[in-house]
């Protein structure tokens, strides 16, 4: 049985075939997935997937894309976490491709909206969910500093970074998820991190609806694709794709699901 770990199932072109999805998830062997939020106003929706089907879980935080929406407080974040079901604070991180011609100075906002989940992550005890592209060396820089009081947990979803990334984000004591990515043509550099990446340390996700792993490349994802990601894992670290499976999904659990009552 699979988990997938990072998915939007309330964006629209998902949210409206839900019976479909979870039926394929079904058909799939895939049983859990993690509902990702990405703006306070869409929390809600996100929240009632995780409450009304057992399987489905969520987090609560604020995409470092959005603009324009409400800036969340650490308040704001740790009075959702609060709320049953609830297993993480994201996702969450630094995104500096898209700058629209601002310098770095000006996306100060994105790394104090940043600092601002990693409190509520302590403060909760929650994992966080991280999103970093183009960012990677801040991303870091700034783990390392909120570290100095107090651990955090968590994982980098949706890995595209370098090795070095991969390292330093282990030496975090963070998870790395990977992705449809990984089957791209094009991710040879990608799938070197995988090898390297010890599999107690490895997430398995589809970031649904984006980013449909080969075959469907181009199609619509969703969370019953995730087992092409195990595959391909599997196949990189010459395991059996149920070793795989098992192995994410209790990571999966360690990480986000025991030692906390939000979980119930
Ligand atoms: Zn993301
Ligand atoms: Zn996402």
């Amino acid at each position: 049985m699979y988990v997938d770990s990072h998915c939007h199932l309330s964006f629209p072109e998902l949210r409206s075939r839900l019976d479909e999805i979870r039926a394929d998830m079904a058909a799939a062997g895939v049983d859990r997935a993690l509902c990702i939020c990405t703006t306070l106003e869409e929390f809600e929706d996100v929240h009632g997937l995780a409450r009304e089907h057992a399987n489905f879980w969520c987090s609560v935080g604020v995409h470092p894309d959005t603009e324009n929406l409400a800036e969340p407080t650490v308040d704001d974040l740790v009075g959702r976490a609060r709320r049953p079901k609830v297993v993480a604070i994201g996702e969450t991180g630094l995104d500096y491709h898209r700058l629209e011609g601002r310098t770095l100075d000006e996306m100060a906002w994105q790394r104090e909206r940043f600092r601002v989940h990693i409190r509520a992550a302590r403060e909760t005890g929650l994992p966080l969910v991280i999103h970093t592209r183009s960012a990677a060396d801040d991303t870091i820089g700034i783990l390392r500093e909120e570290a100095a009081h107090g651990e955090t947990r968590g994982v980098f979803h949706c890995f595209t970074e370098s090795m070095a990334t991969a390292r330093a984000a282990l030496d975090l004591g963070f998870h790395i998820s990977f992705s449809g990515i990984l089957t791209f043509k094009s991710a040879e550099e990608l799938r070197a991190v995988a090898r390297f990446v010890p599999l107690e340390r490895c997430l398995i996700e589809t970031d649904s609806p984006y980013l449909a792993p080969v075959p469907f490349r181009g199609k619509v994802n969703s969370p019953a694709y995730v087992p092409w990601v195990a595959k391909q894992v599997a196949q990189l670290k010459a395991l059996a794709v149920e070793d795989v499976a098992e192995a994410t999904s209790r990571n999966f659990e360690r990480l986000f699901l025991e030692g906390r009552n939000h979980s119930k």
